[in-house]
């Protein structure tokens, strides 16, 4: 039996999320919620502000990098958003002056580096040691370099860095070849993780009958996706109640309970 805690936040009026009587709480593990507005291409001005977002039934959320504009990297650390405490701020991997990062992300295609570049060895080993899940990037990506998009790249790292915990965004895109390398890769270690934005749903469904739900974090890509559009997706596959627990807050608070103790430090330190 399951102890689902409720908080009593406000659950829009639509879709499956109001026919779940006790809701869990939920962890996002991939926004780009910076408190400014920013320009990204194709979609013009964007504003993922903290005040804005957490009307949504979220209580605690991942704010990742995000390459706003070709030339620079919006870094959640360096903008400090002002409801921080509900929000954990991951680094890039290769570009964090931090010695104590309390999350990375890796986006291979965007960076033009691979996964498996022996440049990253260093950071792996950092971030396996502070206990620090990396979040990577495979699958298709327009403006990216495609040769380093294989989840497949990704193989020998984890297979050096046994207590590297990996979270494959959007399920290593969940499609084609990519979503078949990506579960090659998480049958070879236990610290390879799913995310499941722009997902697609069977895609979800397969990945938990694969792999239990122990292995998959629910997250939203906002500004990019609705909240409510991506928890409704998840909310859809009929998984149980201590599935959708996992899903929706046990496994990010277990990944992440350690880093939250030191962001809060971190934060009394930035006053
Ligand atoms: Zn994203």
């Amino acid at each position: 039996m399951v102890c689902i805690p409720f908080d009593g936040v406000s659950i829009p009026t639509k879709g499956y999320l109001l026919e779940v009587p006790s809701m869990p709480d939920i962890f996002d593990f991939h926004t780009h919620v910076y408190d400014r507005d920013f320009w990204f291409r194709g979609k013009g001005v964007l504003r993922a502000y903290a005040k804005d977002y957490f009307k949504s039934p979220v209580r605690l959320a991942v704010s990742l990098p995000l390459l706003a504009r070709f030339e620079s990297w919006m870094k959640p650390r360096e903008l400090r958003p002002s409801s921080s405490s509900r929000l954990i701020l991951f680094d890039l991997v290769g570009s964090f002056s931090s010695i104590s990062p309390l999350g990375l992300k890796l986006h291979p295609p965007l960076q033009d580096v691979s996964a498996c570049d022996p440049g990253l060895d260093e950071t792996y080993g950092l971030a396996e040691r502070e206990g620090c899940p990396v979040v990577v990037h495979f699958g298709y990506c327009s403006a990216g370099n495609l040769r380093f998009a294989d989840p497949l790249s990704i193989i020998e790292v984890v297979d050096k860095f046994p207590g590297l915990t990996v979270v494959m965004a959007h399920m290593g895109t969940g499609r084609g070849n990519y979503w078949e390398n990506a579960k090659r890769v998480a049958r070879c270690c236990d610290g390879v993780y799913f995310e499941t934005s722009w997902a697609p749903p069977g895609v979800v469904r397969e990945a938990v009958e694969l792999f239990g739900a122990e292995r998959v974090v629910f997250g939203s890509d906002y500004p990019f996706r609705s909240v409510e559009e991506e928890l409704d997706k998840v909310l859809s596959l009929g998984f149980s109640d201590e599935e959708l627990y996992r899903i929706l807050w046990r496994n990010a608070d277990e990944l992440l309970r350690g880093v939250i103790k030191r962001s809060s430090s971190l934060m009394v330190r930035e006053k």
